[in-house]
């Protein structure tokens, strides 16, 4: 069988820009999604390029880059997609479908998130590839260097981790309040992303599927 071929893509975020200088630091060939915002260090500079995949219509930037973006993305690849947050988080791989959970498995990270309560509406880059998003640690962690390197010796190696945690999403917090996410929250749920800043909303609420 012919080995994997992977693709890496950084900055969707324009402002997420740490697993960029990771990946370059190895050496790594990477897809940089959002040039623009980067370049205003913004997160989007017409609106969100992660809401933007597959949709017909609308002009502006991210909506014509992430129609060029799918065009360079060869099928056959299997596609990490590295993001940065600003709350308080472990990180954490995210899938849109549960046929990608084998492959976030081989990640090596303990916590998978099934967005099945899906707050992009079905247009983010992992909707229309192969392959997963992983959330690597809070922007200006300097951990994120040795997690995104972790991150790619394990994709290469395809070995899946057996004792990870499965979250689904199913709500969104809406007030501010006293959150940890991944902590079991007297509430009932789990929370998720809760305090990030570029959410409209205050996180997400989970539950857990697997452990
Ligand atoms: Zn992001």
């Amino acid at each position: 069988m012919a080995s994997k071929k992977f693709l890496f893509v950084t900055a969707i975020h324009g402002d997420e820009i740490s697993p960029v200088l990771a990946l370059a630091s190895l050496g790594e060939r990477q897809l940089v999604a959002n040039l623009k915002a980067i370049r205003v260090r913004k997160r989007f500079v017409d609106r969100d390029l992660n809401a933007s995949f597959g949709l017909k219509k609308g002009k502006g930037y991210e909506i014509s880059r992430a129609r060029k973006i799918l065009q360079m993305i060869d099928p056959e690849s299997w596609v990490v997609d590295f993001h940065s947050f600003s709350c308080q988080s472990p990180p954490f791989v995210i899938i849109t479908r549960l046929e990608m959970l084998d492959f976030a498995r081989t990640l090596g990270l303990k916590r998978i998130v099934y967005m099945k309560y899906n707050i992009k509406q079905g247009h983010a880059l992992i909707d229309y590839c192969r392959g997963v998003s992983v959330e690597v640690g809070q922007h200006e962690d300097p951990r994120i260097f040795s997690r995104v390197e972790r991150i790619v010796k394990n994709v290469r190696r395809g070995q899946p981790r057996k004792d990870i945690v499965l979250y689904k999403v199913n709500g969104i917090i809406q007030e501010p309040g006293r959150y940890r996410n991944f902590q079991l929250h007297p509430g009932g749920f789990v929370p998720i992303l809760s305090g990030e800043k570029a959410y409209q909303h205050y996180g997400l609420k989970a539950q857990i599927m697997r452990s």
